[in-house]
């Protein structure tokens, strides 16, 4: 399955036990100035994921997810 490969491979990935897109919740895809975040169907439940690899860091969606859910991997040289 995709999903799993890019989780490791991307710089934002989501917990799928914490993501509560199942819920309705779009906040980490509606806050994204880049437009890369997108709500997949799973077998386990709705789930964000990134489905473009492009990012600014700016970090909203990882602020605004209600469940803490996102978590952006900052590159070395951005630390
Ligand atoms: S903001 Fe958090 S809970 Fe909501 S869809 Fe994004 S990852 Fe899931
Ligand atoms: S850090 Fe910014 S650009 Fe990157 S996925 Fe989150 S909201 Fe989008």
């Amino acid at each position: 399955m995709p999903l799993a490969q890019t989780a490791t491979t991307v710089p934002v990935t989501v917990d799928q036990a914490l993501c509560i897109a199942d819920k309705g919740c779009t906040v980490c895809v509606d806050v994204c100035p880049l437009d890369v975040l997108r709500i997949a169907e799973t077998d386990a439940g709705k789930t964000a994921y990134m489905k473009y690899d492009e990012c600014w860091y700016c970090m909203p969606c990882e602020a605004d997810c209600p469940t803490g859910a996102v978590t952006v991997n900052l590159p070395y040289l951005l630390k």
